[in-house]
């Protein structure tokens, strides 16, 4: 079988399994099993590809036919230019929470200290250290599986080599990112100058009519927000007085639909010059505010 060949009986089977954007998905997958990028694919789509390979990227077409993320297959999805390691305990990065990460770099100042509550795989806060200097900070996660792979992503993605500045082996930057198992502030200690939250926001009810790619395997626990989706943001707005410095911000992510209950909620705790952000598609997307100094 050819390299075109293979392609296109992929992009048949996906088609038939239903999975959106079926020739992308193809070509991704030849590329991470086989090594045969598009422009490979354009100029020697003649070639032969070898039985091994054929079986290796069949056998992840198979997969993706079953409608396993094709992120969970190659492992990895890029966030904010970087590429984050990916498994079935963590959400995948999605582009729309780029919006956060870069609304929150608007408001950092080097040496601030972060908190991301539902850190999951980490992408929200390694990427704002890694846009700015000497800021720390703290994820924390309900999932130990997750924290291990936000690690992981930290490793890798904070990593300063000794190239980079001669003085130091290691970077201080890795060690100013740690990683903790608690249920929201449970067990949090300290002030932080900004806390940024992507928390699960789906309505259980809303849960069964998701893609299946998402409902079926993406974790659950990253996305069920309760009854009416703000469980996690009443109790992150009722908590985060102790954690926050007076004059510091609160950036969440929404889902669409949330952003007047959220500004609400937000106001409502003293949080001051309260805003609404949109996506790209024009949907509400993020929701600042300011800790007023009044209680
Ligand atoms: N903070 C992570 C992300 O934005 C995980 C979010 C979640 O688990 N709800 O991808």
């Amino acid at each position: 079988m050819t390299c075109g060949g293979a392609w296109r009986s992929a992009c048949e089977l996906l088609r038939s399994a239903g999975v959106p954007e079926a020739e992308v998905d193809a070509g991704l997958l030849l590329e991470y099993a086989c090594g045969v990028n598009r422009g490979d694919l354009l100029a020697h789509g003649d070639r032969p590809l070898d039985a091994g390979k054929q079986e290796a990227y069949f056998g992840l077409v198979e997969k993706r036919c079953s409608r396993i993320p094709l992120q969970y297959l190659t492992g990895v999805q890029n966030f904010m230019g970087l590429d984050f390691l990916v498994d079935e305990h963590v959400l995948i990065p999605r582009q729309d929470t780029e919006i956060l990460a870069e609304e929150a770099l608007k408001h950092l100042h080097d040496g601030m200290r972060i908190l991301d509550l539902c850190t999951g795989s980490g992408c929200i806060l390694i990427s704002l250290l890694h846009y700015t200097n000497g800021c720390s900070g703290v994820g924390v996660d309900l999932s130990g599986e997750a924290l291990a792979l936000a690690d992981r992503n930290a490793g890798r993605l904070l990593w300063r080599s000794a190239g980079e500045d001669d003085t130091a082996a290691l970077g201080g930057t890795y060690e100013s990112c740690s990683f903790r198992e608690s249920d929201l502030f449970e067990r949090v200690d300290g002030v932080f100058d900004m806390i940024v939250s992507n928390p699960p926001y789906i309505k259980s009810g809303e849960l069964d009519g998701l893609m299946p790619e998402v409902r079926d395997y993406e974790p659950q626990m990253a996305l069920d927000g309760g009854g009416d989706g703000l469980t996690f943001y009443r109790r992150i707005i009722g908590q985060c007085r102790e954690y926050l410095r007076r004059g510091g911000m609160l950036l969440f992510e929404i889902g669409c639909g949330q952003g007047e209950a959220v500004s609400r909620l937000m106001e409502q705790a003293g949080f001051l010059e309260v805003q609404v952000i949109k996506d790209y598609g024009g949907l509400d997307r993020v929701v600042s505010g300011t800790l007023g100094i009044m209680p």
